[in-house]
């Protein structure tokens, strides 16, 4: 099942001529309207005469969450304002915030691609689809809403928050597909319990998209077991568009629409693209993009590409998960780890539930000190305490022996750690204080 077969289908090479084509006009289109571009373009003695395409990608300098900070609110648009038809803002929970705007266009090719993509995971015009993500200036919500009322499918705009509400509304609804954070479906499933609604058996969910926040296979594996859902990944930041890409039925990675961008991996550190399959930032190019044209945009995102013709018939190249952010990397003692490397560890004990906290310490001999807080699962019967210091030692072993980091583990009764109804807070880093 394809939204947009003749696209989706097309060759390899036929979309790579269309990526030479818009990605030419983009820098014109930049340097013409944008006049953060022109300024850009000068300092690298870019004409955009001499540009030869997608041969001199990597010339072209990147843009970066500080750019659209330090031009805050408008200073990186490309039209007046009068074209512009909405607004987004990230939270700016490090500093000020950042604004996106669209102009019609713009919207038509955001819902364009999330219609392709929820096509490609399998959702109909028969589903009735709860849309779980915050609607406001989170991009969440209202994108998934607009794509979910195009594909013809019933929308339920529950919004985030008012949990116990969310479980009637998916029940008498008889909700098939839901649209939130993991951890969010985690904080459903334990609270659907305590109300005695067996999400498998009491309701008609079928299927569940969730992104925002990194997260591991083994958490896809807990969802679906507890809830008896397909669980399906989805990507896009506000800067991108909103959620734009999501896993096929393939489950092998995340389509990312070629015709409207160019995707790249770069080792953060130098900036040097990285081969096929290597892990490293993922570096995005808009090409459809009128309001606010990125080049080369850092997402921050972790991630590695693959590019083989899927399995599914779509020849738009892939993204695996996320592994973490750029900024999310803990350095401890020198060792890089990201915490959705710690949850994928963690994930594989049965005896620990879903809910997890990162403590980073610095002891006063200077030494960088990890505590990991995690609850026991509801499910494993120990009380005794050498049974938890057992279980603990176990835990502390298989970190040491996956990703060579030493953490203290402490195990904690069910329910006691924070539930978050958005993006989840997995690192508590007491080092900056
Ligand atoms: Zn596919």
């Amino acid at each position: 099942m394809y939204w947009n077969p003749s696209i989706e289908r097309l060759p390899r090479k036929d979309l790579e001529e269309i990526q030479e084509r818009k990605l030419k006009a983009l820098i014109f289109y930049a340097y013409e309207y944008s006049p953060f571009y022109r300024r850009k373009f000068k300092e690298v003695g870019l004409n955009p005469w001499d540009f030869n395409g997608l041969r001199d990608l990597h010339k072209l300098p990147f843009t970066c969450k500080q750019d659209l900070r330090d031009n805050y609110p408008f200073g990186m648009f490309a039209v007046p304002l009068s074209q512009i038809v909405r607004f987004h803002a990230s939270s700016g929970t490090t500093g000020k915030p950042t604004v996106v705007g669209y102009t019609k266009n713009d919207i038509d090719v955001w819902v364009e691609c999330l219609c392709r993509a929820l096509t490609s995971c399998g959702v109909t015009n028969n589903d009735i689809v709860q849309i779980s993500y915050g609607y406001g200036l989170f991009t969440g919500g209202l994108g998934f809403h607009y794509a979910v009322e195009r594909l013809g499918a019933t929308v339920i705009p529950t919004s985030a928050g008012n949990t116990r509400r969310q479980i009637e509304l998916m029940k008498d609804l008889h909700a098939t597909v839901i649209c939130c954070t993991p951890s969010y479906m985690l904080y459903l499933s334990e609270v659907a319990k305590e109300m005695g609604v067996d999400i498998a058996n009491d309701t008609k969910l079928r299927m569940g998209i969730f992104g925002a926040e990194p997260w591991s296979e083994e958490t896809r594996k807990r969802i679906e077991d507890k809830t008896g859902i397909t669980a399906y990944d989805v990507y896009g930041t506000s800067e991108l568009g909103g959620p734009l890409f999501t896993e096929c039925v393939e489950r092998h990675g995340i389509h990312v629409w070629a015709d409207h961008y160019i995707i790249e991996v770069i080792d953060p550190k130098t900036g040097e693209q990285v081969g096929e399959g290597e892990k490293g930032e993922l570096v995005v190019t808009t090409l459809s993009k009128e309001a606010l044209p990125l080049i080369r945009w850092r997402t921050g995102d972790i991630t590695y590409m693959e590019s083989d013709k899927c399995a599914c018939g779509r020849t738009h190249p892939r993204i695996m998960r996320i592994l973490g952010r750029v900024d999310d990397m803990i350095i401890v003692r020198g060792v890089n780890v990201f915490p959705s490397q710690i949850e994928h560890v963690l994930m594989q004990v049965p005896e620990l539930g879903e809910h997890y906290v990162i403590i980073l310490d610095r002891k006063p001999d200077g030494l960088d000190e990890m505590t990991i807080q995690v609850e026991l699962s509801e499910k494993a019967k120990i009380d005794r305490t050498t049974d938890i210091l057992e279980l603990e030692r176990r835990v502390e072993e298989l970190l040491k022996e996956y990703l060579n980091v030493r953490a203290k583990v402490e195990v904690v009764n069910p329910g006691t750690l924070q539930r978050f109804e958005g993006k989840a807070k997995r690192i508590i880093d007491r080092r900056k204080i």
